[in-house]
């Protein structure tokens, strides 16, 4: 499991001040950075989980900053924006995995997306690697092996390509045509028919689930999605 170290990078003591208390009422421990230099340093130091970035910063920008970061790690990073025009910015870096919040901000709300931001990082990224659990499904990646109540299920190569890309990021719903182009990297003409027929021979083997239901879910008229379950 990820620690709960989280870098706080704001030179506003008093956004500071207030951000910390709340999170560390909320269990995390919080490590301050005022510029971008101390950030760096401390980034390079320790592993947080998660970083909380303001923009703009006495020696330079938040957005470079962030920049320098995604070239060494894959950790979510919110940003602590002033100004439309910085969300405007932020936007502008098309961050897969990351989220800002607009000062003034309540530490309640922010608590809140800083524990949502972690799950959905951690409990995702962590599976790509991990073994997942879903109802009596033990899937293992690194291994390519898949038991069902114990039982080991036989997939196919792009069978197992398409669970890998759904069951690591469940709730996410897929197009057939972005399956189409994960899976091959084409789109070809009549090729969505072939999703269906790969998700009905996926289904047939993992289904049904605990409570009779599948895996898969069907989005009507969009594609499919691996459900979300505890
Ligand atoms: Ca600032």
């Amino acid at each position: 499991m990820m620690g709960r170290d989280i870098l706080l990078v704001e030179d506003d003591e008093g956004v500071r001040m207030g951000v910390r208390y709340a999170l560390e009422m909320d269990g995390w421990q919080v490590l301050e950075a005022e510029t971008v230099a101390e950030a760096r340093e401390l980034f390079e130091r320790r592993n947080f989980a998660l970083v909380l970035l303001d923009i703009g910063l006495p020696d330079g920008s938040g957005l470079d900053l962030c920049r320098w970061m995604r070239e060494r790690s894959s950790l979510p990073i919110l940003f602590l924006t002033a100004r439309d025009a910085e969300v405007d910015k932020v936007l502008g870096l098309e961050l897969g995995g990351d989220d800002y919040i607009t000062k003034p901000f309540s530490t309640r709300e922010l608590c809140a997306r800083v524990r949502a931001m972690y799950r959905r990082a951690y409990d995702i990224r962590d599976s790509e690697g991990g073994p997942i659990r879903r109802g009596d499904l033990l899937i293992s990646f690194e291994e390519r092996k898949i038991l069902k109540g114990g039982d080991p299920i036989s997939l196919t190569h792009t069978e197992f390509e398409i669970l890998r890309l759904m069951a690591t990021r469940p709730g996410r719903v897929f197009t057939r045509e972005e399956l189409l182009q994960q899976i091959w990297d084409v789109s070809f003409v009549g090729g969505a028919k072939t999703i269906d027929v790969h998700i009905h021979n996926i289904r047939s083997k993992l289904d049904p689930a605990p409570d009779g239901a599948s895996y898969i879910e069907t989005v009507r008229g969009t594609g499919y999605k691996w459900r979300v379950g505890e």
